[in-house]
């Protein structure tokens, strides 16, 4: 299972609801993940999306 890549870039992050049935993925939990981190880099282009359950998300906004 890859791990969570969060870039050390500046980088914007929006949120999203996620439409689909995921899994968090942040390593080691099993949540139903029922948001979606996208990150953008500076120039407004489309970096990665992570699928999150609500606390990850949190953790994620207050980590960028
Ligand atoms: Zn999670």
């Amino acid at each position: 299972m890859p791990q969570p890549d969060f870039y050390p870039a500046p980088t914007t992050v929006r949120i999203w609801r996620c439409k689909y049935v995921s899994q968090c993925k942040v390593r080691g939990c099993l949540k139903r993940a029922n948001l979606i981190a996208e990150k953008t880099d500076v120039a407004g282009r489309h970096v990665r999306q992570i699928e999150l359950c609500t606390q990850h998300c949190e953790v994620v906004i207050e980590s960028e």
